[in-house]
């Protein structure tokens, strides 16, 4: 392909793009291929001549659409949105043009800078502590991998990465709640499963300060080691907020490692009427929120934030003699702040974002989203047959057809049967979770192009897909 192919291409495909945004709705929400569907139709080797552009086209939409789940529809109310936005999508059409490898200042000075740019305005925007350094990771997962072997090196005053562990008492504790990246952290980082505590939970399912309290000092008159708390503001479940003043409290008393997680519900912080949630900042070490959740900015791009910039870089870097640059010292190189040396330059669709929403823009679109998500939750308080299972923090709604006096057996399954058929209608895709036994429905809305017109008809298919599964 030449520029003058890839310049009638570029064009055809962001005509498509657009008309992908246009008539997003007539696709079905979630794909309905059946497993290995899509493999079937791909050839078992690659080709061994070049093949046209018009044919590899033709069988991404032909063969690999039918096989997407759209995340961008409005109605996609499941997991937590993957959000994106025009302008970010633009952002990262640059950003895979340039192609450009950011892993130090010198391999590309921009990169590097207009990171450190971008997460100074979330940190200002989101009133996060002006003294803390921010860097993108490319997932919450990375981040809390990050958090926590920081977390462990300045407990054992860096003699983890010098020798190895050689003591099996090293602890972290999380809420029973919390996203399953911290077990997997947990279990990278070579402690072993065993040492993460899963604390308690109350009736709100936010970590028992109380509980979490028992559990450190049992631990450490038993000669183990609290290295970290990993507290969850808005979990995956049901959005629960951690207490994190009183368990910072706790952290500060016993000189713990404070980690926050607020992959999703952080992005709430950019409205002040959400600045509750942080009440206690000042005791937390680290912090991570997913610019790619609700923040309409394409996955993938998760802001993490430290308050000892030092102790993250002693905890990462290595410097083999072809890393050595003379600006050393001088500029951020973002390659010490975690994991892989390679990184993307992901701040210039962040940026595209901020600028293009602006604050208002994304605050307005948020508040539209919690009234919408309050609207949809008292609709199910006022219907007989309908039960809201937890209260509505953000904009996820837990709720539950419950039509009449049934075991809690035949709910479970009634409940499994909406959910499957609303799924399988093709116009809205929601997940479930379990609350204490109760089969849950979860409906997020928090989609980008989501407007009040889908809440209403998400609610009206709702109704009467339970009350005809009811009546059959
Ligand atoms: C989504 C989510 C994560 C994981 O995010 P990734 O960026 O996919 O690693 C972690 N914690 C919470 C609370 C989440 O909602």
């Amino acid at each position: 392909m030449d520029s003058k192919e890839f310049r009638k291409y570029a064009h055809e495909m962001v005509d498509w793009m657009a008309d992908y945004f246009e008539q997003i709705e007539q696709y079905p929400v979630k794909s309905p291929v059946q497993p290995k569907e899509i493999l079937q139709q791909l050839p078992s080797r690659a080709p061994e001549e070049g093949e046209s552009m018009e044919q590899i086209f033709k069988d991404f939409q032909d063969i690999i659409l039918p096989g997407i789940t759209h995340w961008q529809h409005p109605k996609f109310l499941a997991y937590f949105p993957a959000n994106t936005s025009f302008a970010s999508v633009l952002g990262e059409m640059l950003t895979a043009t340039m192609g450009a490898q950011c892993m130090i200042w010198d391999t590309s000075p921009a990169a590097a800078e207009l990171e450190e740019c971008v997460m100074n305005w979330l940190k200002d925007m989101m009133q996060l502590p002006s003294n803390w350094d921010g860097v993108i990771q490319d997932t919450a997962s990375t981040a809390t991998l990050t958090a926590l072997l920081t977390a462990r090196e300045v407990a054992t005053n860096y003699s983890v990465n010098q020798h190895g562990i050689n003591e099996n008492n090293l602890r972290v504790y999380c809420s029973q709640e919390t996203h399953s990246s911290i077990e997997k952290a947990v279990k990278i980082m070579g402690l072993g499963r065993d040492n993460l505590i899963k604390v308690p939970v109350t009736e709100q399912l936010d970590m028992s300060p109380k509980a979490l309290y028992h559990y450190i000092q049992t631990d450490i008159a038993n000669g183990k080691r609290p290295i970290a708390v990993v507290v969850a503001l808005g979990t995956t479940g049901t959005t629960a907020v951690d207490d994190l003043e009183v368990i910072g409290r706790l952290c500060k008393e016993y000189n713990i490692w404070l980690h926050v997680d607020a992959a999703y519900a952080g992005s709430a912080l950019v409205l002040p009427e959400y600045q509750w949630m942080i009440k206690g900042i000042e005791y937390v070490d680290s912090f991570v929120f997913n610019a790619h959740k609700w923040l309409f900015t394409n996955f993938d791009c998760s802001a993490y934030f430290v308050k000892d910039r030092e102790a993250l870089i002693k905890t990462f870097e290595v410097l083999p003699e072809y890393l050595k640059t003379k600006s050393r010292g001088l500029v951020n190189d973002y390659r010490d702040w975690g994991v892989p040396l390679g990184r993307r330059f992901r701040a210039l669709k962040l940026w595209f974002v901020l600028r293009n929403y602006g604050v208002k823009g994304i605050q307005k679109t948020l508040r539209n989203h919690m009234a919408w998500a309050k609207d949809f939750s008292d609709w199910i308080k006022q219907a007989d047959d309908f039960e809201l299972v937890m209260p509505t923090t953000f904009n996820l709604v837990c709720f539950r057809y419950h039509p009449r006096n049934l075991t809690e057996e035949v709910l479970n399954e009634l409940n499994a049967q909406l959910l499957d058929q609303l799924n399988s209608g093709g116009t809205v895709y929601l997940t479930h979770t379990k609350i204490k036994g109760q089969y849950t429905l979860r409906a997020v809305f928090g989609q980008t192009y989501l407007t009040k017109a889908h809440v209403e008809e998400v609610w009206s298919t709702v109704q009467s897909l339970a009350r005809k599964i009811d009546r059959s």
